[in-house]
């Protein structure tokens, strides 16, 4: 792009010192926040209850949108991936999933991602670059304005998760800076406990996190419960290892709030990850580390050319079984959208030729 100002990442305050910078009255600041934030307007055409002259004077020098669609997937069970393209042209992934009483929306930090996980499509893009809080925030502006139209109130809540592409602990301050914009009452008002961020294990963020009030929910990917597996399948494990990961979790969980939990994320690799020793070496491994938290298991999405195949329902049972006979609460995650490639970590900008609609140049 250009140097233009992209104010879908700007909070309200900041809006109304940028509207001041152009010699305009505070207020206008607000009136574009909510035009921006809460009636989720894209362009500034559409804000018509600004001065004309203004709107051509922002085109100018500031961008009300950045995202563009690229192609937008529905699965049967009603889950919806976007696919979108940042104003450099690089990939961007978001995923509406609508559920019974709330509907979630995953998310991408970075376009590709740096990790090299091997169990993830995602890896294979490499990083590209972090997104800023702008495109963080504009990926839920374009979510729910498919689902429901523009800036109509969700019927339910919104829950959002950082699991779409990229490690959002090595984007911190941007994503911060969008939850922020994104939990402002005169906004979405989608407010940090809302939201769960997923981590691979970046030991010194997740402390840095841990001092932070009014943070998001955390969950961490584990993949394995020891360090010679989680080298082989998640090689972020050889700057941090288990024991570093587990010592942040504990100093983690002494800030959580009464009924938050740590999630601990596990993806279930058939013959990999999966046996009933396994299992139990995890369950010891929490609990020797005495930290309370949840596991959810998620069957492995699988995706060619990945190497792995997803553990059978009768083994995630029984491992399911033995964390909780050893006091472990332990969810099963269901896959949703796998056939589009929405599911977790089959984000890698896929076009599929299933269920396509092509939306070259739309803006919602
Ligand atoms: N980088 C962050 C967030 C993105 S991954 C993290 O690692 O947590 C979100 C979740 O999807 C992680 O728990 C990851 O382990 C899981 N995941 C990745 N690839 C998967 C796959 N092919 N099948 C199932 N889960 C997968």
């Amino acid at each position: 792009m250009d140097n233009a100002v992209q104010l879908t990442g700007l909070s309200q305050p900041e809006l109304v010192t940028f509207v001041e910078t152009l010699g305009e009255p505070a207020y206008r600041g607000r009136q574009l926040f909510a035009a921006l934030q809460h009636r989720r307007l894209r362009s500034f055409d559409e804000i018509t209850d600004l001065p004309k002259d203004l709107r051509a004077r922002l085109s100018e020098v500031a961008r009300a949108a950045t995202l563009k669609i690229e192609s937008r997937y529905i699965s049967d069970d009603g889950t919806r991936r976007y696919l979108m393209k940042t104003h450099d042209g690089l990939p961007v992934e978001t995923v509406f999933i609508p559920e019974e009483r709330r509907d979630t929306i995953c998310f991408s930090s970075q376009s590709g991602c740096p990790l090299q996980c091997t169990f993830c499509l995602t890896a294979q893009l490499g990083l590209l670059r972090s997104l800023t809080a702008g495109e963080i925030v504009e990926q839920i502006h374009i979510a729910l304005n498919d689902a429901y139209g523009t800036g109509v109130k969700p019927p339910r809540g919104t829950n959002l998760v950082a699991m779409g592409a990229g490690e959002p602990l090595l984007n911190l301050d941007q994503l911060l800076k969008g939850l922020r914009v994104m939990s402002d009452p005169q906004g979405m008002h989608i407010v940090p406990n809302r939201v769960t961020v997923s981590t691979a294990g970046v030991v010194p963020r997740i402390l840095e996190l841990a001092q932070i009030s009014d943070r998001p929910h955390l969950a961490i990917s584990l993949a394995a419960p020891a360090d010679e597996l989680r080298n082989e399948l998640m090689p972020i494990n050889k700057r941090w290892p288990i024991q570093e990961l587990l010592s942040a979790c504990r100093v983690f969980e002494k800030t959580l709030k009464p009924n938050e939990r740590l999630t601990f994320e596990y993806v279930m690799l058939d013959g990999v990850n999966d046996s009933d020793e396994q299992a139990r070496q995890l369950a010891n491994l929490l609990n020797r580390h005495n930290i309370k938290a949840k596991v959810n298991l998620i069957p492995h999405n699988p995706a060619d050319p990945l190497p792995y195949r997803p553990s059978t329902d009768e083994t995630v049972e029984r491992f399911k079984n033995i964390l909780e006979s050893k006091g472990i609460h332990t969810y099963v995650r269901r896959p949703r959208g796998r056939e589009i490639f929405a599911a977790c970590g089959q984000l890698a900008a896929r076009q599929v030729p299933l269920n396509i609609e092509t939306l070259v140049g739309a803006n919602t």
